[in-house]
């Protein structure tokens, strides 16, 4: 009986193993988008229900400019590379909220949401830029429903059902809060330094594809760091990868991210 779980676990594993396009990594992703998209949509419209949305007109208009800019990028590269269904599947969504707090998320189907705290950070479009095409590559390369199966495997399974099936119980809640990094005191926690890296990479990909200037990325760190010299470092930052690695990976990858921008804007225009 223990072998019969163990191989039919070994057969879950080996069909639900697949590789993130552009960087080429192997996942494993066991949750189906059928499952988490209905549950990522509930829960993001329960967010903007229990938050402040910013008064500021220009700057949440700022935030949907850039977002719907690297999504159609992202949109783009999809139904260039056979994942019509998926793109399909994304609700893109970007809402600014007023909070102090340097923070920006994304849930899975493309729910993004800034903080007004990042905007100094961000400082211009290309810097929004920046941070929108990290937080979209979240998205993209589906880390959130890496971090899912991971917990299923951890024995949460039992919870992590039932995000499919409620979307107010408090434990719920936690889980979503742990996985997606969703409220205010968890921020950017969920994601591992794995998928920081490729987010960075993949947002630097998409925002070049989108027209932005991919300095500004690397600016947006440098600013980061700024302030984290001076005040205790804010959440966005505390559990983010160190920013002078991130830093120096962002410029070294720099050359790369425009010959797979260049290439992929000539395919879909082709
Ligand atoms: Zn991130």
């Amino acid at each position: 009986m223990k072998k019969m779980i163990a191989l039919s676990f070994t057969l879950i594993l080996l069909i639900s193993c697949s590789t993130v396009p552009i960087t080429n990594r192997k996942r494993i992703n066991i949750v189906s988008d059928k499952e988490i998209l209905p549950a990522s949509f509930a829960q993001y419209e329960t967010f903007l229900k229990e938050n402040k949305l910013s008064t500021n007109v220009k700057k949440t208009q700022e935030i949907k400019e850039v977002g719907m800019k690297i999504s159609k990028a992202v949109d783009r590269f999809m139904r260039a590379n056979g994942m019509v269904k998926e793109a399909d599947s994304y609700r893109w969504e970007f809402n600014l909220i007023e909070d102090k707090m340097v923070n920006a998320w994304c849930l899975p189907g493309g729910k993004v949401v800034f903080y007004t705290g990042i905007l100094p950070i961000c400082k211009n479009m290309d810097g929004i830029a920046g941070v929108m095409g990290h937080e979209v590559a979240h998205a993209f390369a589906k880390h959130g429903q890496e971090r899912m199966t991971t917990a299923y495997g951890q024995q949460l399974g039992g919870i992590a059902v039932a995000i499919g099936t409620s979307s107010e119980s408090s434990q719920t809640q936690m889980i979503w809060n742990t996985i997606y990094g969703v409220g205010s005191q968890v921020g950017m926690l969920a994601y591992s330094r794995t998928h920081e890296t490729e987010a960075d990479k993949l947002g630097m990909v998409f925002m070049i594809m989108a027209g932005y200037n991919p300095e500004e990325a690397i600016n947006v760190w440098v600013r980061m760091s700024e302030i984290s010299g001076k005040n205790s470092p804010p959440e966005f930052l505390s559990t983010h990868p160190s920013n002078e690695t991130r830093i120096k990976n962002l410029r070294a990858y720099l050359p790369e991210a425009k010959a797979h921008a260049e290439k992929f804007n000539r395919e879909i225009t082709d």
